[in-house]
């Protein structure tokens, strides 16, 4: 079966924004034989497909609706997180824009799956275009009768990068503070208004009506054992094609970025790759033959975590780099406790000293004891999520922190290549923004 089936199959050839089109590649069916099922048997098709959240996390996404409860009394939920702010990482609205009744279809099977008659999705509040793209798929599909009884809301968000952590987002969708809840109790069990719910990623919802169509024995032989099917990648920073690609997980960094990217640009060297999104740990130019997958991954002490592909050449610095990431998460934190509100502070503090040439040695594993009284200490991942970033940083690149405090200034000073890195994604445009493995 070729792999051009999957997430966005048909987006290249006709405009699936319209129901029309979307009906012409087979569009809703799934929804219509799915109803026709009962809801173990789809949740029995989730879980053989291995399909794990797109949104960064992995979490099993049959093992997770099965967390819902069956009887409960209270109205169950879905909510679809669109609230994608991940720093490089742009494909949920590629899906959005192209595919939006796929999106709608996904949430549909899914919430009868569940048994849910309320859907919400919560979408990023800058994404105005993909706002309207999808409200006008739901008019259609309302229009024609397609919702059966289910309730679909579209939910613009303020612009929070927290209101994409689970918790954060039903307090939003509440209207209330977007700040995470302490955990348990987990929102299938007590989520939006207190009533069970289910929180998927807007990829992970695109990709059931195909699981539907295969079968999830048949999806599961696509990618790799532990990451099956395919993923829509963001491929940005130093590269010459940035854009979002669909490809089988278990694709090498190296296939990603040089033989589709078209590699760094002007003759420069790949210096260092952040392989999912500004969370995650960093890799070095030699772990570039790493594949794509969870396990891989994680053997090389990183994560594909959102997709999100940033490629770093040899003009950048590093130092600049997590001055960069650690403002974003300053920025972002919630202040809702205190490892990750004073602590995302001490990084961006010490980072500006070092950056300016103004610390001493020591100040770099006064950087890394920050980092590590972050990790693990916070009620939410974003604390994690700055810190892990910089420590790998200062890890893997400590002689480039130490040349710094050496010369008493930034060795890159003004040159660093640094501007195409998390840069606004219309840069990335231009380019073919999606091309599709076959
Ligand atoms: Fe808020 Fe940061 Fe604590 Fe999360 S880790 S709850 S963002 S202060």
């Amino acid at each position: 079966m070729p792999i051009s089936e999957i997430l966005l199959a048909g987006a290249s050839e006709r405009d699936l924004t319209k129901l029309e089109e979307y009906h012409m590649v087979g569009g809703y069916a799934q929804l219509a034989r799915a109803r026709e099922l009962e809801p173990a048997a789809i949740l029995a098709e989730l879980d053989a497909s291995n399909l794990r959240g797109r949104g960064g996390a992995f979490f099993a996404t049959g093992k997770k609706a099965g967390f819902m409860p069956r009887d409960s009394p209270r109205p169950k939920y879905l909510t679809v997180n669109a609230d994608e702010s991940e720093p490089g990482t742009f494909k949920d609205r590629e899906i959005m824009l192209r595919v939006p009744h796929r999106v709608i279809e996904g949430s549909l099977i899914t919430a009868h799956a569940i048994e849910a008659r309320h859907v919400f999705i919560y979408i990023r509040g800058e994404y105005l275009t993909e706002f309207e793209v999808l409200r006008a798929a739901l008019d259609e599909a309302r229009e024609a009768e397609l919702l059966g009884g289910v309730t679909l809301v579209l939910h613009r968000g303020a612009g929070a990068y927290i209101c994409g952590e689970e918790t954060g987002l039903l307090e939003s969708l509440e209207g209330k503070r977007g700040q995470p809840r302490a955990k348990p109790p987990y929102p299938a069990i007590t989520g939006l208004y207190g009533a069970p719910t289910l929180i998927n990623n807007v990829e992970t919802m695109a990709t059931v009506p195909k699981i539907m169509e295969l079968g999830g024995e048949e999806y599961a032989k696509l990618g790799t054992p532990d990451s099956t099917g395919t993923r829509v990648f963001s491929l940005s920073g130093n590269v010459v094609r940035g854009g979002n690609y669909e490809l089988p997980n278990g694709t090498t960094l190296r296939e990603l970025i040089y033989d589709i990217g078209g590699g760094v640009p002007d003759g420069r060297e790949l210096k260092a790759i952040i392989p999912g999104g500004s969370s995650v740990q960093i890799l070095t130019a030699d772990q570039v033959d790493t594949p794509l997958s969870y396990d891989a991954m994680r053997e090389a002490g990183s994560s594909v975590g959102s997709g999100a592909i940033i490629v770093i050449d040899d003009r950048a610095c590093i130092v600049q780099l997590g001055l960069r990431v650690a403002q974003f998460y300053m920025h972002e934190s919630c202040g809702k406790c205190t490892p990750c509100r004073e602590g995302t502070r001490w990084m961006v503090q010490l980072l500006n000293r070092i950056e300016d040439g103004d610390a001493e040695e020591d100040e770099l594993d006064l950087l890394l004891d920050v980092c590590d009284r972050i990790l693990g200490h916070c009620l939410c991942p974003l604390g994690d999520a700055a810190a892990m970033p910089i420590a790998s940083y200062v890890d893997k690149f400590r002689d480039e922190f130490r040349e710094h405090v050496r010369a008493g200034r930034c060795p890159y000073g003004g040159e660093s290549s640094l501007e195409r890195v998390f840069a606004p994604v219309d840069q990335h445009r231009g380019h073919p923004t999606v091309e599709v493995a076959t």
